[in-house]
């Protein structure tokens, strides 16, 4: 297995992700098959209990894995499927040394951090790396680790010192360390400084790990002056000097990397000859696409975490990838649900009045997933515009726990009918919690993962955007459901569940054949969609959104 280490300096926040998912994607084009891991020095065990506020999306993995949305960058990047392995907390990393020191494996030794916490990140490393995660069989040649965090972290000295060891063990010729640093230029003189680069550097080398390439991130390119003192003062030659500097859309950091040959370099140092010159033809076609995009479609996004748009970063990349296929780009309209309510019209009028302008602007209406009861008012209320003005609709998770509250109020006249999670004592409980595991324990009753979605019948919207499939596998996060004892009612009263998994119990997708595009699904399709390779569902919304649903659908009525 050969290694290539991305580790950040200075600040956070740089795009470490999205640069060492992008060598990933250059040494793919180079013909390698590539993994990739990442670290996240923090506590907890997974980012599960992380808020989307603070941390940004919970990215899920068809294993049922609650990873951070690094993990999800590379799995769209790379094409690949990754598991909840590929993600190394120090939450889990102690864990299993303290499972193992109960079991009594450490033989009255002493435990300590080093060798023991050292040994088992090395071991992980090792035996992760080896997974095959681009569904071919045997390991992949490259694996592309990403220590999460800044070097000289207290948190991350462990994984530092054992990152050191793995180079020791595994030896320079498979072993490639990129810092990602920063070169800021200071305002009156507007000179780009070297010096943060130079002190990460010597923090670096100081715990015993040597970069063998820079990648800079700037605002403007980098001057031949500036990457000879970073050549200089970082002992790093000046061909291994990159900058990823602004570019319009994270697809050219990629094609960046190409153009300074990032490739040879890193296959030089990972000794690595059976590579062929990288083929970006796709990839350069596609950023140039999106750049050349002029007409938009106005997206409004009714969500309670809108803060960061972070927080919902692979809808807004589903979204991206739908609209491109239409030649559109998206323009995504926040809206805070909380804005939308009654109450808001009293205690903030023209947050409330801004909020319902920019709803009934909007081509289409999406309510992704969430937790917790705040905002869900404003989210029926965007709800029943969308169904009562035949605006295209689709609901993830928590968005279609809300259709199916609203239509029971509004249509069935059941004025209290909720959720189990925002009312426990309503009368009418049309979503319940449903767990597939304990009934009696709140940790881990979460359904997460792949789970499979029957279609009901062929003639529905979404059977037919999945090209007339019987069946769908996505990813799932959730507690509560539909009850199944409502099913019939709501479906009396015009709302079908077009989609249900193989027990029949659990309502998986919901459409309003009376409506033009009003679907609701329990599971998350954002997770699968893949640059050039749209969610079907993210599809037929935004076609939905520009009126040529229809016609699409038409079209590709045999599957094709
Ligand atoms: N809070 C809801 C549930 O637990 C919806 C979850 C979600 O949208 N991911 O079922």
């Amino acid at each position: 297995m050969k290694y290539v280490l991305v580790t950040g300096g200075v600040v956070s926040g740089l795009g470490k992700g999205v640069t060492a998912s992008s060598v990933g994607v250059v040494l793919k084009a180079c013909g390698l098959r590539v993994t990739s891991i990442k670290i996240d020095p923090y506590l907890n065990r997974d980012a599960g209990t992380m808020s989307p506020f603070e941390h940004g999306e919970v990215f899920v993995l068809d294993d049922g894995g609650e990873v951070d949305l690094d993990l999800g960058n590379y799995e769209r990047f790379l094409d690949v499927t990754l598991t909840k392995d590929n993600n190394i907390t120090t939450g889990k990393i102690y864990q299993s040394v303290l499972e193992k020191e109960r079991r009594g494996d450490y033989l009255g030794k002493t435990v300590q951090v080093v060798p023991h916490v050292t040994d088992a990140i090395k071991n992980w490393i090792e035996s992760v790396s080896v997974i095959p995660v681009d569904g071919k069989e045997g390991p992949a040649d490259v694996c592309v680790i990403e220590l999460g965090g800044t070097v000289g972290d207290i948190e991350s000295m462990p994984f530092i010192e054992a990152l050191r060891q793995l180079l020791f063990s595994v030896g320079q010729d498979n072993f490639c360390l990129i810092h990602v640093s920063l070169i800021p230029v200071l305002g009156v003189v507007g000179e780009q400084k070297t010096k943060p680069t130079q002190h990460s550097v010597r923090e670096l080398r100081a715990l015993g790990l040597t970069p063998h390439l820079l990648a800079c991130r700037s605002a403007q390119p980098l001057l031949e002056t500036t990457k000879e003192k970073l050549s200089q003062f970082c002992h790093v030659p000046v061909g291994n000097i990159l900058n990823i500097h602004d570019v319009p859309n994270i697809w050219h950091v990629p094609l960046l990397l190409r153009n300074q040959n990032a490739h040879n370099s890193i296959l030089k140092q990972l000794n690595l000859s059976k590579a062929t010159p990288p083929d970006l033809q796709e990839w350069t076609k596609r950023a140039e696409i999106f750049d050349s995009l002029t007409n938009s479609v106005r997206i409004a996004m009714v969500g309670k975490y809108v803060g960061l748009t972070d927080s919902y970063l692979s809808v807004v990349k589903a979204l991206l990838h739908a609209c491109i296929a239409c030649s559109l780009k998206p323009s995504v309209d926040w809206i805070a649900a909380s804005d939308l309510e009654d109450d808001s019209a009293v205690l903030t009028p023209e947050a409330h009045a801004t909020a319902w302008k920019t709803l009934r602007n909007a081509a289409c209406v999406l309510v992704p997933g969430g937790f917790g009861d705040r905002g869900v008012k404003g989210m029926i209320l965007a709800a029943k515009y969308a169904r009562e003005n035949n605006v295209p609709y689709l609901g993830i998770c928590l968005g279609m726990q809300i259709s199916v509250i609203e239509f029971a109020r509004s249509v069935l006249g059941m004025e209290r009918a909720n959720s189990e999670e925002f009312d426990t004592q309503t009368p009418d409980r049309v979503v319940m919690f449903m767990p597939e595991g304990s009934t009696t324990h709140m940790g881990s009753t979460m359904r997460l993962g792949s789970r499979r979605t029957l279609f009901q019948t062929p003639d529905c919207i979404t059977a037919k955007l999945y090209h007339n499939s019987e069946y769908v596998d996505e990813r799932h996060r959730h507690r509560y459901e539909v009850n199944p004892h409502m099913v019939g009612v709501l479906e009396e009263g015009g709302l079908k569940f077009v989609g249900k998994d193989e027990s029949g119990q659990r309502m998986e997708i919901l459409e309003l054949p009376s409506h033009p595009f009003y679907v609701g699904v329990q599971f998350h399709p954002e997770f699968k969609s893949r640059p050039g390779r749209p969610s079907a569902l993210f599809l037929g919304f935004i076609l939905a959104a520009i009126g040529q649903l229809e016609a699409y659908l038409s079209q590709h009525q045999n599957g094709s």
